[in-house]
């Protein structure tokens, strides 16, 4: 059996959702599992109802929700024809009706939990699903709907819940297996799922990749497909820019890497339950289905470059903390990272000196709380509108005066923090987040205007 992913914009709209029921039709013979995201967009514009009804403002919530209602319906209208769209209308309207209910809770109480948050957030999959599993059968797939919730099982720390895999693959193998033997298609949310009581959880922005991970873990699939809106990994986001080429292949490490820093195209989680199995991951373009895509593979192909790729991750903040009387005291690392800990904030880079220590978090509200705790320990301050660039390459092991390429290729550029080593094959800085397209370009043009032809296209 394979998984087979779609992000958000693989089914933004019924056009788009026909291209992935034309690209799943295409791969029947291999048994696959779809799992798909929200429609493009909708994560966010639910989570800004759930915050809008938290502050009290209901109207805004309700009238937020209504045309998400609409674009729903368009979009089902459109795939089912109207014989079955008018039965299917109601179907969709008793979950909005849910929606507007639990929004208008959540005004009236006037807070937003995170268990709350999920129960809002996960209305863009349960209805996504709901709607593609419609077209498949609608197209003449015989389609099954399956509740993640149902399947995957997760902790209770809600809007980044971790999956209890033993659980999960049990369940996920009890549910998928049988369907799969009937040679039926199941189709499932991702991004979703619940704690062993049953309360709805989500498993961290951009999860989608992850659940199709996870399953294809439980049921050893021989391969995970994840289509997107770009024909693979390449080697700087092409949003930013245009000159970005595919990469063919790229090891496990390399492609987590990048994922880390900032390359959303693969979410980083996706990659370790499929490191462990074994099994290949590919990233495909939904709107260019004939082409290769990149394949992730165990091991990393030779390659004459260098580097495999640049990515940039933004809205980042660099907090330091200076304590000359702590000076090389014993302990006082670890009571600082107790302190992040504490307020759960994780950290990207780091670098020390004697007396102080530097280090970058994902810009947050939590920052404030956290730098009034370190402030009992050390002077601190700290400053947003930062960004990490990352450059990953397996070959930056062996090869000699890179940094200085590097660097020197941004001579005129402030570089606040700097780092290599940690992982052999990445080179990462922190710079203000204003210079990023600018820098990438710059990089991308000495390090891949000659490219090795067996690794890129
Ligand atoms: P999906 O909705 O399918 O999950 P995402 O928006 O999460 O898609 O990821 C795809 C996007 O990732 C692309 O549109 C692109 O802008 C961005 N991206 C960032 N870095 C890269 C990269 N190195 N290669 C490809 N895409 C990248
Ligand atoms: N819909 C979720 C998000 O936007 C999950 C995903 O698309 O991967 O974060
Ligand atoms: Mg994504």
């Amino acid at each position: 059996m394979i998984v087979m992913k779609f992000g958000g914009t693989s089914v933004e709209d019924a056009k788009a959702i026909e291209r992935t029921a034309a690209i799943v039709k295409g791969r029947l013979s291999q048994k696959p599992v779809v799992v798909v995201s929200a429609m493009a967009k909708v994560t966010d514009q639910l989570l800004a109802m759930g915050r809008a009804a938290g502050s009290g403002d209901r109207k805004t919530a309700l009238k937020l929700s209504r045309a998400l209602r609409e674009r729903h319906y368009n979009a089902a209208g459109e795939l089912l024809g109207t014989a079955l769209f008018t039965q299917f209308h109601s179907d969709l309207g008793i979950d909005f009706d849910a929606l507007d209910e639990l929004l208008r809770g959540i005004a009236a109480v006037g807070e937003l939990t995170p268990r709350t948050t999920d129960h809002v957030a996960a209305f863009g999959e349960l209805l996504s699903s709901k709607i593609i599993n419609a077209a498949f059968s609608a197209q003449g797939m015989d389609s099954t709907l399956v509740d993640s919730r149902e399947c995957i099982v997760t902790d209770n720390t809600h809007t980044r819940a971790t999956p209890l895999f033993e659980e999960s693959n049990k369940r996920l193998e009890s549910k998928l297996a049988p369907l799969l033997a009937e040679n039926r298609v199941p189709v499932m949310g991702g991004f979703i799922a619940s704690t062993k009581a049953g309360i709805t959880t989500t498993i961290g922005r951009g999860g989608s990749d992850f659940s199709a991970a996870i399953v294809g873990a439980a049921l050893g699939a021989e391969r995970i497909e994840i289509w997107t809106d770009v024909d693979g990994m390449m080697t700087t986001d092409p949003n930013v820019c245009p000159e970005a080429r595919r990469i063919k292949v790229i090891s496990f490490d390399e492609a987590a890497e990048l994922a880390y820093f900032g390359a959303k195209v693969l979410h980083p989680a996706t990659v370790l339950p499929a490191v462990q199995k074994n099994i290949p991951v590919y990233v495909l373009n939904s709107r260019n289905p004939s082409c290769e895509g990149t394949r992730i593979s165990a091991r990393a192909p030779r390659c004459r470059n260098v580097f495999k790729a640049i990515a940039a991750k933004k809205r980042i903040t660099i907090v330091d903390v200076a304590a000359p009387r702590m000076l090389l005291a014993h302990g006082f690392l670890r009571a600082i990272f107790e302190a992040f800990d504490r307020h759960r904030v994780a950290v990207d880079v780091v670098a020390t000196s004697e007396v102080s220590v530097s280090l970058t978090v994902d810009s947050n509200e939590s920052i404030p709380a956290l730098a009034a705790d370190l402030a009992q320990l050390a002077d601190v301050k700290y400053e947003g509108r930062k960004a990490i660039v990352c450059l990953v390459g397996e070959n930056l092991r062996e090869t000699p005066g890179i940094a200085a390429r590097v660097f020197g290729e941004l001579a005129d550029v402030k570089i606040r923090m700097i780092s290599q080593g940690a992982s052999e094959i990445n080179l990462t800085f922190v710079i203000d987040e204003d210079a990023v397209p600018e820098v990438v370009r710059r990089l991308h043009k000495t390090f891949f205007s000659e490219l090795d032809p067996g690794v890129f296209a």
